[in-house]
């Protein structure tokens, strides 16, 4: 049985899937659209990377497929109705990126509370001329409101991270988190009520229909001007445009981002902004984080093609 998978995955995930007796078909070019569609219509199974979009055309080319495996736990890549249509499984990589993907939320919020690029820049500009009073004076985290939104996997571990900095943990999301309560004695709030109340917002939520544009320039206005946004989540649900104009007015204090709405084309007035912090899409980007989501997506494949449940099905 043929499996395609990205080059540039761990090699880990092809070592498991030759020892386990497959077939491999190896993607020179992740980015090559052409190779990855050559490669899937005669596929058993396919390892998928978020980047690449398995729409109804991809999928319906994908005639003797059983499972797309999802190198990610974001799936919002992959028209999963329509798989499940064609009888086929999709798979994802939760936990085993959580701690990799919720330590640069918290990155994220360090680097901008204390103003890390900023002042990484005045040294490197050679302006350094020994310590001041009032150089680049930031925010403490200790007794600040830390808003996560989306309180699963990745919102917990950042608001258990945020809470032994001190912080005050508040929360918005479909069900109560007992874990976090408990914890990081979190409090469950409503949406509109985080925006108000939070001096850090990070955002957790998983990109689907309700929550594109979840923050959109009504609820982003409801976002105090000494607060922060981070989004480690997806682009999409912050209204991008709104956002930059909110930054640019500084009626809200500055935004950490790791996705982007249009990704990979970031909106060019991103860049002329001096209170943002910006990620290339980076937050599962550890060696364990990576080897183990190589792992399980060989793991899900393997467990398919052998007629057995998959172990992490969306
Ligand atoms: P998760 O465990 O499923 O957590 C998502 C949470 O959001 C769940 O608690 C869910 O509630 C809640 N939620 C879903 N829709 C909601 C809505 N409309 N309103 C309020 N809450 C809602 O997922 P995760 O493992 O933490 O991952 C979260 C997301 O992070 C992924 O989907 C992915 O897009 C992103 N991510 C990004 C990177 C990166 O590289 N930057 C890395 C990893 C993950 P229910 O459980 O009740 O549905």
């Amino acid at each position: 049985m043929k499996v395609v998978i990205p080059g540039s995955i761990p090699q880990a995930a092809a070592d498991l899937l030759m020892k386990e007796g497959f077939k491999l078909s190896i993607l020179k070019d992740d980015s090559d659209y052409k190779e990855l569609f050559r490669e899937i219509t005669d596929a058993d199974a396919v390892i998928s990377l978020i980047s690449h979009k398995f729409n109804p055309y991809m999928i319906e080319k994908m005639l003797h497929c059983k499972i797309i495996a999802n190198y990610g736990v974001g799936f919002n890549n992959i028209d999963v109705q329509f798989a499940r249509e064609k009888g086929i499984i999709v798979t994802n990589t939760p936990d085993v990126l959580t701690d990799s993907t919720a330590d640069l939320a918290i990155a994220l919020m360090l680097g901008l509370a204390r103003r890390i690029t900023e002042a990484e820049n005045f040294v490197i500009q050679g302006k350094f001329r020994g310590w001041r009073p009032q150089l680049f004076i930031g925010t403490e985290l200790k007794n600040k409101t830390f808003g996560v939104i989306g309180a699963g996997r990745i919102g917990t571990a950042a608001g258990i991270r945020a809470h032994s900095f001190g912080m005050k943990i508040i929360y918005y999301s479909k069900k109560g988190n007992r874990h976090l309560e408990k914890v990081a004695k979190a409090k469950k709030v409503l949406l509109n009520s985080l925006l108000k109340k939070a001096d850090f917002i990070s955002i957790h939520v998983p990109l689907t229909s309700e929550t594109f544009h979840l923050l959109n320039k009504e609820k982003l206005s409801l976002i105090r001007p000494d607060a922060v946004l981070i989004n480690t989540a997806r682009g999409e649900i912050v209204d991008e445009k709104a956002l930059i104009e909110l930054l640019k007015q500084k009626m809200i204090s500055s935004a950490g981002f790791d996705v982007y709405e249009n990704e990979p084309n970031l909106n060019p007035d991103l860049f002329k902004l001096d209170n943002v912090l910006l990620l290339p899409h980076i937050g599962s980007a550890t060696r364990e984080a990576r080897t183990n989501m190589a792992l399980l997506a060989a793991k899900n494949v393997a467990a398919v093609l052998k007629g057995k449940k998959p172990l992490t099905p969306v």
